[in-house]
């Protein structure tokens, strides 16, 4: 039976980036995927992603994030691709709203370059967008625009040069601890290894048979719109990325024209159906695309001109909607991230690098309490 020093379970966005800071690190990586490199049946597809520092999720974000950006950095340098553009970001909501007060809350705490603009303000700067008096906005310069695909390719390419076996079309069946390691079977073979990293997006859940993190799965639907009077005035040093948080709570997001030919991105963020990796609808249905032409028309006039095309994607949502990354409570040399609850994408390379600390040492230099999976599975919680 081959051995290593540890094995990845599923080698989309978080686990590409555990492969390939687990063999920087001199570790015998093995990389196991159901389908092939950067595919688009789970969450990290679709030609675009939002980064962003300014966290409206919380400030215990930021630390994260700034090393995040850097990883970025070191990923394009090393793989000589081009993954992320700065275009400036615009959090928008009520003055007193989850978007603006959250971003500004981590702004100010972190001295992160930030501005507080009005709707007059926002209207003249930024002129696709038109909000009305209630809406105002913190403008994030340093936010932008990650390309997933290319990302992962990045990923997986760097673990391969640092010697990482990866093995795409195969699926794990089941995994058991063995000792002090870990013993993983696919349909063919079966592997030992003295840790493993669990990195399954939605399918967790199939692989923890004795853990329970209440995740949920939800249908997403990316949708590409050509402007009503063509993309120029959304390419990407013009218009920046968007979260708009209406009166009533709901969050939808746009980034700008990447790839001219693509058009412009939008979607909504919550609010699809609850399903699972199978029963996940990935027909796209007109009532998909009416739904975001809806919410996004009465900020941004032109945008939902014509349809172009859509794309379904998945969330995997924990109750609250912080992120689990922990080594395992019964098995401390197997370490999971899950439950990125449609946030993840930006943070994949430190990530990574909390996966390979966890594999390695049991512990992370990391500040990660907060994703503790304890606090959803607690009695009461
Ligand atoms: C529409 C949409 C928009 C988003 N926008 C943003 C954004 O703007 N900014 C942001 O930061 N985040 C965003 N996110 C969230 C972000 O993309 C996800 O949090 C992130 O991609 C999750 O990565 P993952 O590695 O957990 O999952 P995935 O990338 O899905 O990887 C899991 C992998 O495990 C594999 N796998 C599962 N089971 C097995 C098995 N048994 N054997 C082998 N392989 C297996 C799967 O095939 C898959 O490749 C968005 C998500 C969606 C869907």
């Amino acid at each position: 039976m081959p051995t290593y020093d540890v094995v990845v379970i599923g080698l989309g966005g978080m686990g590409s980036a555990a492969a390939r800071h687990l063999a920087g690190r001199g570790q015998r990586v093995l990389g196991l995927e159901r389908f092939g490199p950067a595919h688009d049946r789970g969450a990290s597809h679709g030609g675009s992603r939002i980064i962003r520092k300014a966290y409206l999720e919380g400030s215990a974000y930021v630390p994260l994030l700034m090393r995040a950006y850097e990883l970025w950095g070191q990923a394009e340098d090393e793989s000589g691709r081009s993954l992320l553009t700065t275009t400036g970001g615009l959090w928008l909501g009520p003055e007193d709203g989850a978007a603006v007060t959250g971003s500004r809350e981590s702004a100010t705490r972190y001295g992160l370059a930030h501005e507080t603009l009005d709707a007059g303000q926002i209207r003249r700067r930024f002129p696709t967008f038109v909000p009305d008096g209630s809406v105002s906005a913190v403008y994030e310069p340093d936010a932008g625009v990650l390309r997933p695909e290319e990302a992962v390719r990045a990923h997986l390419e760097l673990a391969e040069r640092s010697g990482a076996e990866l093995r795409f079309h195969t699926p794990v069946r089941s995994w058991r601890p063995s000792g002090s390691g870990v013993e993983v079977s696919t349909e063919a073979d079966s592997y030992t290894a003295g840790a493993l990293v669990l990195t399954a997006g939605a399918w967790t859940s199939d692989m923890l048979v004795d853990l329970s993190i209440p995740l949920a799965v939800e249908r997403q639907v990316q949708v590409w719109f050509e402007p009503d009077g063509g993309v120029g005035p959304y390419l990407p040093d013009r218009h920046p990325v968007f979260v708009w948080e209406d009166g009533n709570g709901a969050v939808c997001y746009g980034l700008p024209a990447v790839d001219p030919a693509a058009g412009v991105k939008a979607g909504l963020h919550h609010g699809g159906e609850l399903c699972t990796p199978e029963t996940l609808d990935r027909e796209v249905h007109p009532d998909d695309v009416r739904v975001v032409r809806d919410r996004v028309r009465p900020l941004l006039p032109t945008l939902p001109g014509r349809f172009l095309r859509a794309a379904t994607c998945s969330y995997t949502n924990t109750p609250d909607e912080h992120f689990v990354i922990a080594t395992h409570p019964a098995h401390k040399q197997v370490a999971i991230a899950c439950g990125f609850s449609g946030h993840g994408f930006k943070f994949t390379p430190v990530v990574g690098e909390i996966l390979a600390d966890l594999a390695i040492d049991g512990s992370s230099r990391y500040p990660i309490e907060m994703f503790d999976p304890a606090r959803l599975t607690r009695p009461g919680s």
